[in-house]
Formats: C-alpha cells, sequence, structure tokens
C-alpha cells in the first residue's frame, strides 16, 4: 500500500464533497418524516429505490403501479403525510395515475413521484424511450403537478409537493423528475443547505367567530338535529373533541362508511341503524367533512324527505364546498379541529338537549332495524349468504377493534358496510368517494405498513380481481393481511346465462369453484377454504392470531347478491324502468 500525495487526497475529498440527484430526493423526503416508499422499480427510478433502501427508508415494491399508488394514498389517509408512490416512466406512470386520481377525489394526501424520459426530446416529439408529456397528462387530475429540472430544486420541489398535498383540502401531486436530474452533481454542502423542512405543513385553519355563532344559532334553532361524520373528520385525527362535541350536544349521529369507528358503532347516539329516518326526518344538519355528493343524494329527493326547509351546517376546509349542491345556512370554514373546538367553546356546559320525541324516534327506529338484522344474521343458510358469512366478520372484527378492515365490491361492500362495526377511528378503508374497485390490496398493504396493525380484507370476487397479484407483495413482506373474499362465482352474482345461447359464459360470470385460496399459498401463505361461518370465524381468528398472511376462499351462494348492490339504480337500464 502506498501513502496518496496531497493532491490525490484533495482529488479523492473534492469527489466525497459531491452529492447526486439520488441523494438529494431521498435526503428531502427523510428530512420531511417520510420514511417509506411504494413503487415499482425500473428505468429510470431502479437505482433510486435500490438507494432509497440502503439510506434507511422502508421500500415496499409493488406488482402494479396502481396498487402502489393506492398504498401511497391510505398511508397519506392514515398517517396525515402524504405517500409517496415512485413508478416508471409512461406506462408505469399512466398506472399510478388512476390512484393519484383516486386520492384527489377522496381528499387524501399522496405525492406520485414519475421518472421520465428527456425533455428535449418529449417536447420536440422525437421518439424517445417512453416519451410521454407526463406533466402535462397528470395536471387535470390531481391538486398540483411540478417538474423538477436541476439538483439544486429538488429542496424546493419536494416542498411544494408535500406542503400542496398536505394543506388545505388535501389531495394528490404529480412530481415529475426527468431521468438525467438523478444522475445530475452538485456540492454536498450546497445540496444540503438547499433542502427544505417544510414548517407547519397543514396550517391550523380558525373558523371565524360570527361564523361559530352563525353554526350554533341554527344548531340551537333545530328541532330535529343530526350531526354527521364523514371522512374528513376521520382525516383530521380530532376524535376526542368530535366525541366531546356528540356527547356534550346530545344530537344523533351519522358517520360516512370511513367515519365509522370515530365514535364506536354501538355508541348509544349512533343512528346508523336509522340512516333512512334520520336522512329524511332530520330539520338540521351538521355535516363534519362531509361532501353533499352522490353518496348522500345532493342533500335533496327522496332521500331527504323531499324537504326544502331542512338547514345545514357544513363544516369544511375547502370554502368553495359550500352550496355545491343545496344552500348551506351555516358555513364554518376551518379545519375540523378547530371549528369543533369552536362550536364546544361557544355551546358551553349548558347546552339544550334535543327535544326527546326526536332521539326517542331515532333510537326506537334504530333499535327495531337492528333487532330484525339479529334474526337475519342468526340464519345459518347453506351455503352461506352475505349476511351470515359477515355475521362471523362481525365478531372477529368486535374481537379484535385495533384490526384495519379493508372493503371492497358490490354486495360484499353494502352488507359489510352495514353489519359490521367498527369501534376506532380510521379503521375502516374501502371504495371511497369514486365507489372504485381495484383498492383491496394496496390499501391492505400500506395499513399493515404503517400501522403494524392486523388487517382484514372483505372482498368481493370481482373486486378482488383488481388487485389480486398484490398477495404476493403481501407475503413477500410478511404482511399480517387476512384476505376474506366472498366467492359467489360472478360480479354481483354467479347465475347469468349467455342471452345468444352461445358457448362464452356471460359476462359477469368467472370459473366457478375458483380455488382463490391457492393463490396465496403460491406463494408460501395460508390459503384456506371455509363453507360455514364457523369455520370463516376460527380462520380469520388464526390468521389475526398467527399475523401470517392468509387467503380464505369464503364461499357464498351464487345466487345471492343483487345487481349492483345499492347502487342499482345508476345502471342506465334500471333508471329507464
Ligand atoms: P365522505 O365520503 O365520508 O362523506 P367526503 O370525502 O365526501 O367524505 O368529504 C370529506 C370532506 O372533508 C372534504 O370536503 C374535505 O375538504 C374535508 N376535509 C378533509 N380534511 C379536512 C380537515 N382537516 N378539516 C376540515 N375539512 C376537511
Amino acid at each position: 500500500m502506498t501513502a496518496s500525495t496531497p493532491n490525490e487526497t484533495t482529488a479523492v475529498q473534492a469527489q466525497a464533497a459531491q452529492t447526486d440527484g439520488f441523494h438529494l430526493v431521498i435526503d428531502a423526503l427523510k428530512l420531511n418524516g417520510i420514511d417509506t416508499i411504494f413503487g415499482l422499480p425500473g428505468i429510470p427510478i431502479t437505482d433510486l429505490t435500490r438507494m432509497a433502501q440502503t439510506a434507511g427508508m422502508r421500500v415496499i415494491s409493488f406488482r402494479h403501479e396502481q396498487h402502489a399508488g393506492n398504498a401511497a394514498a391510505a398511508a397519506g389517509f392514515l398517517t396525515q403525510k402524504p405517500g409517496i408512490c415512485l413508478t416508471v416512466s409512461a406506462p408505469g406512470f399512466l398506472n399510478g395515475l388512476t390512484a393519484l386520481a383516486n386520492a384527489t377525489t377522496n381528499c387524501f394526501p399522496m405525492i406520485l413521484i414519475s421518472g421520465s424520459s428527456e425533455r428535449e426530446i418529449v417536447d420536440l416529439q422525437q421518439g424517445d424511450y417512453e416519451e410521454m408529456d407526463q406533466l402535462a397528462i397528470a395536471k387535470p387530475l390531481c391538486k398540483a403537478a411540478f417538474r423538477i429540472l436541476h439538483a439544486q430544486d429538488i429542496g424546493v420541489g419536494v416542498a411544494r409537493a408535500i406542503r400542496s398535498a398536505l394543506s388545505g383540502r388535501p389531495g394528490g401531486v404529480y412530481l415529475d423528475m426527468p431521468a438525467k436530474l438523478f444522475s445530475q452533481t452538485m456540492d454536498a454542502v450546497a445540496g444540503a443547505a438547499s433542502l427544505i423542512q417544510v414548517v407547519d405543513a397543514a396550517p391550523r385553519q380558525i373558523p371565524a367567530p360570527d361564523a361559530v355563532q352563525r353554526a350554533l344559532d341554527v344548531l340551537k334553532s333545530a328541532q330535529k338535529p343530526l350531526i354527521l361524520l364523514g371522512k374528513g373528520a376521520a382525516y383530521a385525527q380530532a376524535d376526542a373533541s368530535i366525541r366531546a362535541l356528540v356527547e356534550r350536544s346530545g344530537i344523533p349521529y351519522l358517520p360516512m362508511s370511513m367515519a365509522k369507528g370515530i365514535l364506536p358503532d354501538t355508541h348509544g347516539q349512533c343512528a346508523s341503524a336509522a340512516r333512512s329516518h334520520v336522512l329524511a326526518e332530520a330539520d338540521v344538519v351538521l355535516l363534519i367533512g362531509a361532501r353533499l355528493n352522490w353518496l348522500l343524494s345532493h342533500g335533496k329527493g327522496k332521500t331527504w324527505g323531499g324537504s326544502t326547509t331542512r338547514r345545514f351546517i357544513q363544516i369544511d376546509i375547502a370554502p368553495t364546498e359550500m352550496d355545491s349542491n343545496v344552500p348551506i345556512a351555516a358555513p364554518l370554514v376551518g379545519d375540523v379541529g378547530s371549528c369543533v373546538d369552536a362550536l364546544l367553546a361557544g355551546m358551553g356546559s349548558n347546552w339544550a338537549e334535543p327535544p326527546a320525541e326526536w332521539t326517542r324516534a331515532v333510537y326506537d327506529k334504530r333499535d327495531k332495524n337492528q333487532a330484525k338484522m339479529a334474526e337475519t344474521l342468526a340464519k345459518n343458510p347453506s351455503p352461506m349468504n352475505f349476511q351470515s358469512a359477515l355475521s362471523a366478520v362481525r365478531e372477529v372484527i368486535r374481537e379484535n377493534p385495533e384490526a384495519i378492515l379493508v372493503n371492497e365490491g358490490a354486495n360484499t361492500l353494502d352488507f359489510t358496510r352495514s353489519i359490521v362495526d367498527m369501534y376506532l377511528p380510521r379503521k375502516r378503508l374501502d371504495v371511497g368517494t369514486w365507489g372504485i374497485m381495484g383498492i383491496g390490496m394496496g390499501f391492505s398493504v400500506a395499513a399493515a405498513v404503517v400501522t403494524g396493525k392486523p388487517v382484514i380484507a372483505v372482498e368481493g370476487d370481482s373486486a378482488f380481481g383488481f388487485s389480486g397479484m398484490e398477495v404476493e407483495t403481501i407475503c413477500r413482506y410478511h404482511l399480517p393481511v387476512c384476505v376474506v373474499v366472498f366467492n359467489n362465482n360472478g360480479v354481483y352474482r354467479g347465475t347469468d346465462v349467455n342471452g345468444s345461447g352461445g358457448a362464452d359464459v356471460a359476462p359477469t360470470v368467472f370459473v366457478k369453484g375458483a380455488r382463490y385460496e391457492m393463490m396465496m399459498q403460491a406463494f408460501g401463505g395460508v390459503g384456506v377454504v371455509a363453507n360455514t361461518p364457523a369455520e370463516l370465524g376460527a380462520a380469520m381468528r388464526e390468521a389475526v392470531a398467527s399475523g401470517k398472511p392468509t387467503l380464505i376462499n369464503a364461499i357464498i351462494d351464487e345466487t345471492a347478491g343483487t345487481e349492483s348492490g345499492r347502487i342499482t339504480m345508476l345502471n342506465p337500464q334500471t333508471a329507464k324502468k
């Protein structure tokens, strides 16, 4: 070994003092507390995934970008940090885009980072590898979109993406990174100094005192008040304040599906089992982080008893949400926590409870409906139907309130939402605002990765098909995910026939008796067939106890299930009638 000359030492030091685009991206994310990337490696981001892992980040590789994107969105919803999805250029980017648009629609914070090909070639349309003007395509589908061309701008680009995703109404952000960016080098000290640690990324938005007073006045005048909790309330993590508001006001409340569990569904003021009654009858509705979109019949019509005199108070961080469907008598613009706290302060300690006549009618209706449901759940038909299978799921969730329930399908979604009680906030992840299919395995992976809690995914057999290959991802990372496939041989049900009498099965029919459990076995997980609620319950308990990736093929009567579940009326043919 020979001693190096002073010149050689200086040269080595100079080299060591350089950083590059790869490391600046990783450092910028880490500086902002982002420790996980969901993605799929390939040109030009393969090395970025390797280096991120080497630098101590958790890198979860998927089999398809849409599921990595869905995982990022769910992680954002659960943690209030933007979930990161990393994809390759053009096709990978496009695959991630569905999830980005869905995240934006649902107000979940996520950042889709995609590698892209060279600007000079793309802009002249000279035919680069995977050439596509990704920034232009992403823009209308997300909350904000940025491109970073120079290494010294990575800090600013990442900071802008984080702020855009989290502040105000959360949503999806696209960050375009051309391949050349990653290999650009710069002085390491200057590079570190160029990074930004975002301060107060989601500033509280305090409602104006006169708006608070207006809301209280409307609420006080109600004879039949109702509180409606949406997934914005769940996202806000203001659980104790919301509970205090509900309990101090004595007003019945209704959770939207992903707001279930902010207060336990078994709470004395929960009106879920009297949903139709309270929506049709309430004279004042306090919306907390819930939009009056199609899921709430736009706040009007038959669902709302045809009333045109009902008054709404709406808490939302987005001022433009107000009056989007019906007039909002008392808009309360701000973050859920600040608004609810302001209402509580204004209510004082001797707020008058709503008229007993109203609350009694609501709870009587609820109790009657629950008794009817208990009778249905106690039946044990063979093969299982949705209700009998879900009676087992319901018990397992009751015993494991920490578990996260992921849920998608048509009938599987509708029945699960109404039958399975949730006990803790942000434990239910589902198809959301679009009623989208395909979120199942992506959401499950994210839930397991960011919470470390057991995940139970209750999936229609059709819904499961969209993301089923990700069971390999679940096995690869040894995630405590138990997938329950409600197998009734088809979309909606398995009994449709080919109208032409031809050899093909009907468009809604799958292979009969499919062995979904073997998909999990193929990758080293546990696969079980369940024919009865007892078998289903036992297999789920075993899965939760062991933490092993498990898929339970729950055999459901193929005649069970209705067309499109609860939203049959949205089919054009049905709507025509
Ligand atoms: P659901 O589908 O459960 O009814 P929506 O997705 O329709 O819920 O509504 C969620 C609403 O919550 C959105 O209008 C969004 O702007 C709002 N929101 C999200 N986060 C917050 C927050 N921290 N504070 C106030 N409003 C919020």
